[in-house]
């Protein structure tokens, strides 16, 4: 399949039917912003009920990581499939568990032995690892990071700081988390030059909160997404995760990267972790790792993951499918897709750079591999966050085929599965292009 090529008017007739339909029975608590029905999808394309086909640059936010249904997850689907559903790896045992947890070990950047719990979602995962810090450090506090999002379930979401509406009207979340900036080194949240923004935000976090919030010997862990997700594709220096990283050592802190968007081969690594040298004592995957079967998993060195039976379980988490459809992932990532990652993600990211030297707007690019973020500013001075003109952006891209979601406040992300082409690359930055200009001549 080829996109984009839209056919009939947005949404067209069986869209509109089927969105009619789920107005009345599916909860309002989801935030669809574009009308998109999807009747199949084969690759980077997807086409919806009305035969109008357009190029996935969203997948799904960031899961379909291997494409759209590619035939050797299929495969792998179906051969599971015909031999068990379902057995419950918290009461019994299974090869594709045991075989993806071997799998996993050799993966993730942590050295020595390394145990994986296995839920069915990214915040689940989260939930694991909180379980888990508390459990094995025996101390009650947790630190996350401003703009972060670690899921919806009540211990994630107290983690999550990315949008108030996430947590309004669900108060008060679980005690015992404390919040601390991230280096947005663009708009740095403490005011500071990018230069030294990295510097501060960990200054505050050690001179302020370690000394005026909570000690650091009641601390379990400090949760970080290595590159921040949906906060906007925010990506801190190395220093950032440096001193991150040794600040936890010293205080016997244990540090848990949130890799569920950044992780499975998006950045052009195996996990956003690589970027920066960070090896962290538990890491949480979900989204890309099964290309769209869910499944979630918390990662830890195995001295870290030393809960006793009963401590906890999942009566769904590592079903087999969704193991056998990880390992076909895992294998296509290694093979090929962490590589194309690489380099369709720089081709695509100096071409968003080149439509940054003609779009005002266009105020921060940034990113790595296939993860890329747009910040769309009213003026490069002020950096005055241009938030519904992202938004007009993001609609007239859907007018013109080519599916992007939001990230923050002001920002496009660009989170493709990894097999897009360069070609295909190219016809999203057109379609950026003239998505953009068309803003910029029609203020609202
Ligand atoms: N952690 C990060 C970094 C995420 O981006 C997300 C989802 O966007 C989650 C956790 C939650 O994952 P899920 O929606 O599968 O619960």
């Amino acid at each position: 399949m080829t996109a984009p090529e839209i056919k009939t008017p947005l949404p067209g007739p069986k869209a509109k039917a089927l969105i009619e339909r789920d107005a009345k029975y599916v909860s309002p608590s989801y935030t669809r912003g574009y009308p998109l029905v999807i009747a199949r999808g084969e690759g980077a394309v997807v086409e919806d009920v009305d035969g109008n086909r357009f190029l996935d640059c969203a997948a799904g936010i960031a899961v379909n990581s291997t494409g759209h249904s590619h035939p050797d997850v299929v495969r792998a689907i179906v051969d599971q499939a015909q031999k068990f559903l379902h057995m419950s790896g918290t009461d019994f045992y299974y090869e594709p568990q045991v075989r993806l947890a071997e799998e996993i070990a050799s993966i993730v950047p942590m050295p020595g032995g390394v145990k994986s719990f296995f839920a069915n979602s990214g915040t689940e995962a989260n939930e694991a690892a909180i379980k888990l810090a508390r459990y094995h450090s025996k101390r009650p506090f947790l630190i996350a990071f401003m703009g972060s999002f670690h899921g919806r379930t009540l211990g994630s979401l107290s983690l999550t700081a990315s949008r108030a509406v996430q947590r309004k009207g669900f108060g008060p979340t679980a005690p015992g988390t404390f919040h601390t900036p991230y280096a947005d080194c663009y708009r740095c949240p403490l005011g500071l030059k990018a230069e030294n923004c990295a510097a501060e935000c960990l200054n505050y976090l050690e001179e302020q909160v370690l000394v005026q919030l909570v000690t650091p010997d009641e601390v379990a862990a400090i949760v970080v997404e290595p590159i921040q997700g949906e906060g906007g594709y925010l990506v801190p220096p190395k220093t950032f995760h440096d001193r991150l990283r040794a600040l936890t050592e010293k205080h016997g802190i244990l540090l848990i990267a949130d890799e569920v968007q950044s992780g499975m081969g998006r950045t052009g690594k195996m996990f956003a972790s690589e970027h920066f040298g960070l090896e962290p004592d538990i890491m949480s995957m979900a989204k890309g790792i099964a290309s769209g079967l869910p499944l979630g998993v918390t990662a830890a060195r195995a001295s870290v993951m030393d809960w006793t039976p009963g401590a906890h379980a999942s009566t769904f988490g590592g079903n087999p499918v969704s193991c056998a459809a990880a390992l076909a992932t895992i294998k296509l990532l290694k093979d090929q897709l962490i590589a194309n990652a690489a380099t369709v993600g720089e081709h695509l990211i100096a071409g968003v750079r080149d439509l940054q030297a003609r779009h005002p707007l266009i105020g921060d690019v940034r990113g790595k591999g296939l993860m890329i973020g747009i910040e769309f500013v009213r003026d490069r001075q002020t950096k005055e966050r241009a938030t519904t003109e992202r938004d007009r952006i993001v609609d007239k891209m859907f007018a013109r085929g080519v599916l992007v979601l939001g990230a923050g406040r002001n920002t496009i992300r660009l989170s493709p599965p990894l097999v897009l082409t360069k070609a295909e690359a190219d016809a999203c930055l057109q379609a950026l292009d003239g998505a953009i200009g068309d803003v910029e001549r029609e203020p609202a």
